[in-house]
């Protein structure tokens, strides 16, 4: 009998990833490597489908997220949640969603390169544990991180980079399209349906 799985990824590979993600998860909750360990609540690990072939970064933890340990559950995490689910029409925990940092910077403030160069060792190995195929990289934090310094969102959201971390799409961040709404969100969901498209030209839509 063939085995229950998500997508392409079979049933073994993503009950030993999860495991995984879960001892990381565990390693990670008391981390105390740079500044934002003081201050946080909680860690926001990140959450979803870890057999899905599109994953969503994001920059860190809001106040909301950094109360309930999940990312983007504010209201930017609202938007997003009804752009991917009107655009890609799967709900958002068909997908994975994680942050460039797992601590709440103070003020909502963009974590600092230290922040960043602390955190990101994780990321790396929660990254290798997923089976992903296309990042969605949101806003300017994380769209440098992936493709550099030099990423430029407003004029680079929708392509596809290859890097070093697989191929990562560049978009709009929630917030900004919050405070900026109109044209920028039709262009989020016109790079939504991008990115669906990427992924079907290269026989990963499993939905
Ligand atoms: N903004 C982010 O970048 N991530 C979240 O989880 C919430 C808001």
């Amino acid at each position: 009998m063939a085995e229950a799985s998500q997508g392409d990824v079979s049933a073994t590979v993503v009950s030993n990833a999860q495991h995984a993600l879960n001892l990381l998860q565990k390693e990670v909750a008391n981390c105390t490597s740079c500044p934002l360990g003081s201050s946080r609540t909680q860690v926001v690990f990140g959450t979803g489908n870890v057999g899905s072939p599109l994953i969503f970064i994001g920059e860190g933890p809001g106040q909301k997220e950094d109360e309930q340990g999940e990312p983007f559950v504010g209201r930017s995490g609202q938007l997003l949640n009804r752009l991917i689910y009107e655009e890609l029409n799967v709900e958002r925990g068909m997908v994975y969603i994680a942050n460039i940092v797992k601590c709440r910077p103070p003020g909502n403030r963009n974590p600092t390169p230290a922040e960043i160069a602390a955190c990101t060792p994780f990321l790396k190995r929660q990254l290798d544990q997923l089976n992903y195929k296309l990042i969605v990289a949101l806003g300017s934090v994380a769209a440098r991180y992936f493709i550099g310094d030099t990423c430029k969102i407003t004029k680079e959201h929708g392509l596809v980079y290859e890097t070093q971390f697989g191929m990562v799409i560049p978009m709009y961040h929630p917030s900004y399209l919050l405070r900026t709404g109109g044209l920028n969100v039709s262009s989020m969901r016109a790079d939504l349906v991008g990115a669906k498209m990427y992924l079907k030209n290269i026989g990963q839509w499993p939905w």
